[in-house]
């Protein structure tokens, strides 16, 4: 077995033993792209949402807020959204067994080309043409047919109406769009956040964490004035996003077959004209940052732009990020779509809602309008018999209509009786504009979580010849503390241990801070345990405490241990996880700008 797969089989081991995350339903034999979370596995996920929650959401200049809205989902929705008619993936089933399979995917794999986005007929050919069979039982495939990857419901007991569980957080935000817009009031830019479960019916599911039928999607929609995007990212982008290095594939590079990634900042990406709007530069460096800080080395993060065939439908330009695995090679854990006004027209378009912005103008523009009213004498003169159905449908006629129609064209056509412009009276004015509604654009930022959870795990695995550690950054680290009393001294002298060790436990989640006490096993066992579930740090309690208030505290990385008083056990580990310097460090650098 090679190497990765022994990486891999450790991890799913130390997953299930310590509680972190199995496939679902085990007791029932499992279900395909289903998996639960363990005690310590909700800690790193919330851990990970948290810093998700603290970096890239509500560190923008509140920038972005955050909503909940319902995972079941009325059809209209998702019709108006498109995804009734597109949300598919090609689908061909074994004529002998009956299995069905991802077309794309078992092209992939059989002839190593990307076959994501082929229209199916091209599909068909491929599969007959390189004979490609069903790789369970052999037997011929059919040709692919679209699948709808929606899960369907009803909404009340008896003759429901349709509904889907939402395939994406995103049409929560869309739908929801202009009571958070009026509650922000109807600020622009303005990001809008949500955490959130979703559904989608895979085909056929076989890869772990990475394809699940129901996952967590963290994204943001990003709503902004296309008209203004130069001069507002301009406000809100730091020197620190634009220097934050990437490595890109652009869609020209895929077309002339350049197969590495360029780095680019984002502010070559921005002023090389790579990005189709600045704000995905931005988004996109936010993101490259948030991966880094969850401890993936710059070098295995990638963003791949997908030609116009591999993208959504609701998208003018998508980049996916990307992440090496030792598993399954670059698996995509971002994605970052430029979804235009897409949505937002749609739901218009299908509401009746006015989901427009107003853009005010920097002084009121003049605009010439002409004001139209039929002239009844002059109409009465030339169709004298049809005049009272003439009024009545002139009046049915919106006035820029008509003024459109009298101006432009000179006359108005009523299924054959023809108006001029002497059948009207006509005003000029000038009136004066002060601004006009628009479409916002969006830019979304889309995390998979369930996959960056993953991947984290992945990477912070270090296997060494005396012990199994997860290196997980300490503040996605499921507890930041471990507390272990050591048995010393007599009888009575340990009861005092405990008594100390189970108080310091008790404080520190009293003030939040993750923490749990384990006395069982020997001590190196203790040590073992929590370096598997990646605590960053130990605090023994031992004989030397009760004399003089110290405890000694190891570092799970470095295995070196110091000794320290009680009393500085709670700044000890905020300093070290982070939280304390981060606090100081902008401080001070904002109070020495004074
Ligand atoms: P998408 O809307 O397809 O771009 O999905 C957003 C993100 O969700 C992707 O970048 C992935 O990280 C994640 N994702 C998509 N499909 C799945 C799946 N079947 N299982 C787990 N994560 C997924």
């Amino acid at each position: 077995m090679s190497s990765h797969n022994d990486k891999y089989e450790t991890l799913v081991k130390i997953a299930k033993k310590r509680g972190i995350f199995w496939p679902a339903f085990e007791i029932y034999g499992g279900v395909a792209g289903f998996y639960e979370y363990g005690p310590v596995g909700v800690l790193i996920k919330r851990h990970i949402i948290n810093e998700w929650l603290r970096q890239v959401v509500y560190s923008r200049d509140g920038l972005v807020v955050e909503v909940d809205t319902p995972i079941i989902t009325p059809r209209i929705v998702l019709k108006a959204s498109g995804h009734e008619d597109n949300f598919t993936d090609p689908v061909t089933e074994c004529l002998k067994c009956g299995r069905t399979f991802r077309a794309d995917h078992l092209i992939e794999e059989k002839l190593g080309i990307n076959a994501e986005g082929l229209p199916l007929d091209k599909m068909a050919e491929i599969i007959r043409k390189h004979n490609i069979r069903c790789p369970v039982c052999g037997g011929e495939l059919s040709p692919p047919k679209p699948a709808l990857l929606l899960f369907k419901t009803e909404i009340g007991p008896y003759k429901g109406s349709p509904a889907y569980l939402r395939p994406e957080t995103a049409q929560g935000m869309f739908v929801s769009f202009k009571n958070v817009f009026n509650a922000m009031r109807n600020r622009l830019p303005l990001g809008i956040a949500q955490v959130g479960r979703v559904g989608r019916n895979e085909i056929s599911p076989r890869q772990g964490l990475i394809r699940l039928r129901e996952f967590t999607i963290i994204e943001i929609e990003f709503f902004f004035d296309p008209e203004k995007q130069d001069e507002e990212v301009k406000k809100y982008i730091t020197r620190e996003i634009l220097e934050e290095k990437m490595n890109v594939i652009t869609a020209e590079m895929k077309q002339n077959d350049i197969k590495e990634p360029k780095q680019y900042t984002a502010k070559e990406l921005i002023e090389e004209e790579i990005v189709k709007t600045p704000w995905m530069a931005y988004w996109m460096a936010v993101g490259n940052q948030f991966l880094r800080s969850l401890g993936i080395p710059p070098d295995k993060i990638r963003f791949d732009e997908k030609l116009p065939e591999e993208r959504a439908h609701y998208s003018e330009q998508t980049f996916d990020q990307e992440v090496f695995t030792e598993k399954y090679g670059w698996v995509e854990v971002a994605g970052y779509s430029y979804r235009t006004t897409y949505d937002l027209s749609r739901h218009i378009e299908f509401s009746g809602a006015d989901l427009t912005a107003f853009r005010r103008y920097e002084k009121p523009r003049e605009k010439e309008v002409f004001k139209i009213k039929p002239n009844p004498a002059e109409i009465r003169r030339r169709y004298a018999e049809k005049f009272a159905e003439i009024m009545k449908r002139l009046a049915k006629i919106p006035q820029e209509e008509l003024a459109d129609k009298i101006i432009k064209q000179g006359y108005i056509d009523l299924d054959g009786i023809r108006l001029d412009k002497e059948c009207f009276f006509i005003k000029r004015e000038i009136v004066k504009i002060h601004g006009e509604k628009f479409i916002p654009h969006v830019v979304e930022p889309s995390f998979g979580l369930e996959r960056i959870f993953y991947v984290v795990l992945e990477n912070s695995l270090k296997i060494t010849p005396e012990r199994t550690f997860l290196a997980l950054p300490p503040r996605i680290a499921p507890y930041y503390v471990a507390v272990f009393p050591l048995v010393s001294g007599s009888k009575e002298e340990y009861q005092r241990i405990k008594h100390i060790a189970w108080n310091i436990y008790r404080g520190l989640i009293a003030a939040g801070i993750p923490a749990y006490y384990d006395e069982e096993g020997s001590i190196g066992r203790r040590y073992a345990r929590a370096d598997e579930i990646g605590v960053p740090y130990a605090i023994t309690v031992d004989y030397e405490t009760i004399k003089d208030n110290t405890v000694t505290i190891r570092d799970r990385d470095t295995k070196q241990q110091e000794r320290i008083s009680i009393r500085d056990i709670y700044d000890y580990i905020t300093s070290k996880t982070g939280l304390k310097n981060l606090w100081l460090e902008l401080l001070d650098k904002e109070l020495n700008k004074v």
